[in-house]
């Protein structure tokens, strides 16, 4: 592999240079999402190096800016989408082939995804359940179709996001070959899918060699097959101190529990395409003592900034650890509290955490921030979502515009 085109394993919070970070928030303002699409490209490359005979689709819902996508299909990776929006986004960003995934498919994202199949968009749908493919026979569609197996492992770094075991996803894994046997007559049965939730880690190979080898069976056992797609949830080490993902060991272990199959294997990563590309830009706005000197004999403050879990919801919804770095300045260390402006008691980014005390005008940067960052803000306590920036090379623009308050109130109808 080339190693300049894949770059490190990982882009640690340490390696963004905190003068550019300081610059671009002092000319866009804060919360502020920016995302280095050079790092995307990398990442793309390696997974790519890793896994040179599979088809790899990149999964938009990590991050459906435009400019990623394009980005990630410049790159030469496929797209797995999740909804008819990111199917449209897909297509928009000039990808003339996407897959789409149908999760319990309202019935407006069917008749949309199909508008564009007539209309003559290379597309491959995957249907979890029986119900999804009577819908789409009833619908005319008899293209490319493949069957989501609920595979019954999953690997999760947190229940909500362990989607491998849930009935919730794919057909039962006995049920799948006959599924697969009766849609032939209407589709053209293309392939065999699953994704067990997001979380290979290199401890936790074993969830993930059991779920592509179950795959493995049910390929041979239905016969040809274009792929197989064992999913994505490939980890990336959130803690400063993790190792990153082996990717190559993945790899092998994937080929190794696959087998012997007359299919291509397909793999749709979406953290690890984006994760490390991006961090999250925010000021100190209020600091204050908490009146406990706890165990350490430190006085722990609370410092409040102007992104929340409205800007970055992976704390509040997962528990998530994120690495937070003081761009301002490195002071003694003392236990600290980040929260934001959001009036729930779940909206910290870390509590009693290690680090350089804050003052009010600090600016803070949260990293690996790219993925499922922008994607999940919303606008609860009528916050408008951040802006966002792109870096390539030496350029930095602004991808997404600051949401204004008139934004948030946009389609109310006033009587
Ligand atoms: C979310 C999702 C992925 C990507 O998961 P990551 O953890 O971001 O790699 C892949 N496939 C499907 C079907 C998904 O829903």
């Amino acid at each position: 592999m080339s190693e300049a085109a894949a770059g490190p394993a990982i882009r640690r919070l340490a390696d963004w240079s905190a003068a550019d970070l300081t610059e671009l928030a002092d000319e866009y303002g804060t919360p502020l999402y920016v995302t280095d699409l050079d790092r995307v490209r990398e990442n793309a490359t390696r997974l790519q190096s890793a896994f040179p005979d599979a088809d790899v689709r990149y999964a938009v819902k990590a991050h459906t800016g435009r400019a990623v996508l394009e980005t990630v299909r410049d790159a030469g990776l496929g797209a797995e989408c999740a909804s008819a929006g990111e199917v449209v986004r897909a297509l928009d960003a000039g990808y003339d082939e996407v897959q789409y995934t149908a999760v319990m498919p309202p019935a407006e994202d069917l008749d949309i995804v199909l508008d564009r199949w007539r209309d003559g968009a290379d597309l491959t749908v995957v249907a979890g359940a029986g119900d999804t493919v009577t819908r789409l026979r009833d619908r005319g569609f008899d293209g490319r179709l493949a069957i989501r197996v609920d595979p019954g492992v999953g690997a999760g770094h947190h229940e909500k996001v362990t989607t491998g075991g849930h009935a919730k996803f794919g057909v039962p894994y006995d049920r799948a070959a006959e599924l697969v046997n009766d849609a032939r007559a209407d589709f053209d049965v293309v392939g065999i899918h699953a994704h067990a939730g997001s979380g290979i880690s290199g401890d936790d190979l074993a969830a993930h060699r059991e779920l592509v080898s179950r795959m493995g069976d049910l390929a041979r056992s239905v016969g040809p097959l274009e792929f197989v797609d064992v999913g994505g949830g490939f980890g990336v080490p959130y803690h400063e101190d993790e190792p990153p993902l082996d990717l190559e060991a993945v790899a092998e272990a994937t080929r190794e529990s696959l087998g012997d199959v007359d299919a291509e294997l397909a793999i749709e990563p979406g953290r690890y395409v984006v994760a490390d590309a991006g961090v999250l830009l925010t000021r100190v706005n209020t600091v204050k003592a908490v009146d406990d000197a706890g165990a350490t004999g430190k006085v722990p403050v609370v410092a409040g900034v102007d992104a929340g879990m409205t800007t970055l919801l992976r704390p509040a919804m997962y528990d998530a650890y994120h690495a937070i770095r003081n761009l301002t300045d490195e002071r003694p260390a003392r236990p600290v509290t980040v929260a934001g402006p959001v009036c729930e008691t779940s909206d910290l980014f870390c509590e009693e955490r290690s680090m350089p005390a804050p003052r009010r005008g600090d600016l803070l940067a949260i990293g690996n921030a790219g993925a499922y960052g922008y994607e999940m803000a919303s606008t609860y306590n009528s916050r408008p979502r951040p802006a966002e920036i792109v870096l390539a090379g030496e350029e930095a623009r602004i991808a997404r515009e600051r949401e204004t308050i008139d934004d948030v109130t946009a389609l109310e109808v006033e009587r």
